[in-house]
């Protein structure tokens, strides 16, 4: 196999001077195969999640053309870069200057929720490149503190989670102020039909570089299926809930309103629960996640763009309340467990009105999803406050779905560790 390196890629020298210095000698995939056709003038579409090395894919490119450049002559920014938070803004504006440390450009981190009068006074200064959440930077080019005429280069980040934070007709609004004729780039871990919309209309052409990494994960993830009610969900998954191997949870629901909907009926019935979703604020998450990875919180209910950045390993099981409307947010979704080369397990609840769902997920994995009876989960469900109080050990439960040649309590579960985590 031969390895490339980011001078054969094309990039300018003190690019790859800066990338020595901080480490990065070996492209990643998204870099490999995408720097290439953007420094050649191309439109890309890129499908990879943060973690990828996406940021580096397309700042180099950026960095490369306005580097070997004069400034324009008022130093309107020539490079607009759109990301859904300022987390991910802050982010990107570092990889910039790490990596723009040998060129003379000048970059604005442009976000929300502080005053906007530093931000102001950058942009009138002159600055080559922005970097912006869509709702601040709307202000500021409704006060004329930010022109982006002369912008010459857009890139869309994480576009599905602008999306998901209900960002899209702002970004809309931006686009429109941005001259036609221009380079853009757009990066998005799904597809859903309002991106592919997004993408038809902006795009010209585009390179596609397709990597997502959950669909690796699938051989290694067991799967079942019950068919159920809708209006019995809830009792199924606390029945569920009641066998000790399902021990590192994240349930999936479709809407925000759902999982905190779900979060709540599970802590009502004393199973320490959370839920995280793009309503709630970073910090508010930050909290969630940090419990859920302790083990203070067994049971995370997301919905499909909130569990994104999640990377907590030993998730044992993956439960979908809901079955995604796209078959492919279904192996993201499982793909959540069986991180870093373990094994899981992934249990979906079907509704009558989801069957279409599932056929569309069978399709794509290309053999049907094994079926799982929901009568004795149920049963147990009608014990759960006692045994969930340790009064009663769930000791008649059936057989728990487990993930493959990992099953650490096979059979019936052990009580001893039932009323460990009852206390
Ligand atoms: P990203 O997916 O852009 O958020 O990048 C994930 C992490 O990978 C960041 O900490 C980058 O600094 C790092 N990274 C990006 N490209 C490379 C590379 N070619 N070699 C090593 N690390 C990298």
């Amino acid at each position: 196999m031969t390895s490339v390196s980011f001078d054969s890629l094309g990039l300018a020298e003190p690019l790859v001077r800066a990338l020595t210095a901080a480490g990065h000698v070996t492209p990643t995939p998204i870099q490999s195969q995408g720097i290439p056709p953007v420094l050649a003038g191309r439109d890309l579409l890129g499908l990879a999640e943060t973690g990828s090395g996406k940021t580096a894919a397309f700042v180099l490119p950026i960095l490369n053309r306005l580097g070997g450049l004069p400034p324009s002559p008022r130093r309107h920014p020539r490079a607009l870069i759109l990301t859904p938070t300022r987390e991910l803004a802050v982010q990107i504006a570092d990889t910039v200057d790490m990596y723009s440390r040998h060129l003379q450009l000048r970059t604005a981190v442009i976000f929300g929720g502080v005053s906007a009068h530093r931000q102001i006074q950058e942009c009138r200064n002159g600055i080559d490149i922005v970097v912006a959440t869509p709702g601040r930077l709307l202000d500021l080019i409704g006060q004329r503190a930010v022109s982006l005429h002369e912008v010459e280069v857009l890139v869309l980040d994480e576009a599905d989670r602008m999306l998901d934070m209900g960002f899209i007709r702002d970004v809309r609004r931006i686009i429109a102020t941005v001259p036609q004729r221009r380079q853009s780039l757009l990066f998005s871990a799904t597809m859903p039909k309002e991106i592919a919309d997004l993408v038809a209309g902006l795009l010209h052409d585009p390179v596609r570089v397709d990597l997502k990494p959950a669909s690796v994960a699938v051989d290694r993830i067991s799967q079942q299926v019950i068919h159920i009610e809708v209006r019995r969900k809830r009792a199924l998954l606390a029945g569920l809930l009641c066998a000790p191997q399902l021990e590192r949870v994240i349930v999936f629901t479709r809407t925000k309103h759902g999982a905190n909907k779900v979060a709540r009926q599970l802590t009502e019935i004393g199973i320490k629960a959370d839920a995280i979703h793009g309503n709630k604020s970073q910090n508010a998450r930050q909290d969630a996640l940090e419990s859920f990875r302790n083990g203070r919180v067994r049971v995370l209910v997301a919905t499909d763009i909130a569990a994104r950045g999640i990377d907590v390993r030993e998730i044992t099981h993956v439960i979908n309340y809901e079955l995604p409307k796209d078959a492919e947010s279904y192996v993201h979704r499982i793909g959540r467990t069986a991180r870093a080369g373990l094994n899981g397990a992934a249990i979906s609840f079907c509704a009558p009105e989801e069957r279409g769902e599932l056929r569309d997920i069978e399709r794509l994995l290309r053999h049907a999803v094994p079926t799982m009876d929901a009568g004795p989960w149920l049963q147990l469900s009608a014990n759960i406050p006692a045994i969930v109080s340790g009064e009663v050990a769930a000791a008649a439960q059936p057989q728990a779905p487990h993930a493959p040649r990992q099953n650490r309590h096979r059979g019936r579960p052990p009580r001893r560790s039932q009323r460990r985590r009852a206390a």
